[in-house]
């Protein structure tokens, strides 16, 4: 049997690995295709909680596709976020909770749902299929849910998020609350990385409409923390801001805590984020109070003011 590739997006999320491996795991159950879980980039800290507290290796990484490889999307459809080469791929199948931004001339399975995590449908799918979710995936199920909406605090929380969260957290025998709080804190972790590295780890090519733009999120329990690398936060954007020619680049920090977020924006459009917000900048910075998800809280109000 062919082997099907399954990824989720570049500068992977603990959504995207995790996605992959349960995705993977659904399809050799059902005997679909020999699947096998990949990665796009380097494991972020939270993701490297989860998987030591599974005892668990990280996908290995996938560079390119050849022309005709089977793969499966998880986490994402954007051919932008995606690997390299996707344009010449048989795509099987897509399990996504983004806007679709896929077109092909062929059909395929997608399933779309606008919840907060792709693990709360694919815990789905695992009911729907009747595949036992084991112990230990639920728990990479219950992380990746837990991640992508704060505990449940985000707006993209759905009612399907909070059942599959009470239902996973019973299989895995975990307190979600308590795991979490552990969970997130680790992902905040930022004393090993470099200034580019902080700058590329959940950073996602937007354009608002014309504005070309790159808007990246850290997780952080103390904004202060991070803010007292500003200047040299600041000179990193600049450069990817002339290496990329980009019209914006927006840095999110945000309080898992208390959920707002401390923007940086940089760029000859960063006026667009006080036009957005009705908030002025001062020394390219501003708090954006109750702002914590960038699919809801960012990307719809800046298209609508660009
Ligand atoms: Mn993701
Ligand atoms: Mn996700």
């Amino acid at each position: 049997m062919v082997e099907t590739y399954v990824f989720g997006h570049k500068s992977p999320d603990s959504d995207s690995i995790t996605s992959s491996i349960v995705m993977a795991n659904l399809e050799n159950e059902l005997g679909n295709s020999e699947a096998k879980a990949y990665r796009l980039g380097s494991i972020n800290k939270e993701t490297e909680f989860i998987l030591d507290y599974l005892g668990m290796d990280a996908p290995e990484l996938l560079e390119s596709i050849e022309d005709g490889a089977n793969v499966i999307l998880v986490d994402h459809n954007s051919p932008a976020e995606s690997v390299d080469n996707l344009e010449n791929a048989n795509i099987l199948k897509v399990v996504d909770h983004h806007k679709l931004a896929l077109a092909t001339s062929y059909p395929l399975f997608l399933r779309f749902e606008p919840v907060g995590c792709t693990e709360t449908i694919l815990c789905k799918l695992y009911e729907e299929n009747g595949v036992e979710i084991t112990k230990e995936i639920a728990t990479l199920m219950l992380s990746a849910i837990i991640s992508d909406t704060l505990l449940l605090k985000s707006p993209t929380t759905t009612e399907d998020d909070k059942a599959a969260v009470e239902k996973l957290s019973q299989i895995a025998e975990i307190d979600a609350e308590e795991y979490g709080l552990e969970m997130l804190k680790a992902g905040t972790d930022l004393s090993s990385f470099s200034i580019d590295e902080i700058l590329s780890l959940d950073a996602k090519q937007i354009d608002f409409k014309n504005v070309k733009s790159i808007v990246n999120q850290v997780n952080t329990a103390d904004i202060s923390d991070v803010m007292t690398m500003k200047d040299e936060l600041e000179e990193g954007m600049s450069n990817i801001i002339d290496e990329e020619d980009l019209d914006l680049f927006m840095l999110l920090i945000t309080d898992i805590v208390n959920s707002n977020s401390q923007v940086i924006a940089l760029g000859k459009y960063s006026c667009l984020v006080e036009k957005a917000y009705g908030v002025i900048l001062e020394n390219n910075t501003v708090l954006l109070e109750g702002v914590v998800s960038r699919k809801k809280q960012v990307v719809p109000i800046m298209t609508e003011s660009a």
